[in-house]
């Protein structure tokens, strides 16, 4: 029996993700991820296994596999000047 999205009712498939979380002011991103994915909204699905996993090396702080340079980019410069926005 194939399982479902609990959302939209989709079609689940098992794949390995990516995984990106925000811990105190962190971006940490997990890659390798295996996770069970809705084909039809994309939805991922974790299994507690794997959250506890993810858990334990964010507690450990785990010396990372990379790290990558994330662009960020502050709307302040055109929200200043809007108007609009009230
Ligand atoms: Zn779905």
């Amino acid at each position: 029996m194939k399982e479902k999205c609990q959302f939209c009712g989709g079609t689940v498939e098992k794949k390995t993700v990516s995984l990106d979380l925000w811990r105190k002011e962190k971006l940490y991103v997990f890659k390798n991820v295996p996770a069970k994915v809705c084909e039809q909204c994309g939805e991922k699905y974790f299994s507690s296994k794997i959250y506890s996993l993810i858990d334990k090396l964010l507690k450990e702080k785990s010396k990372p596999d990379e790290t990558m340079v994330v662009p960020v980019m502050s709307l302040k410069r055109f929200t200043d000047e809007a108007e609009a926005v009230s």
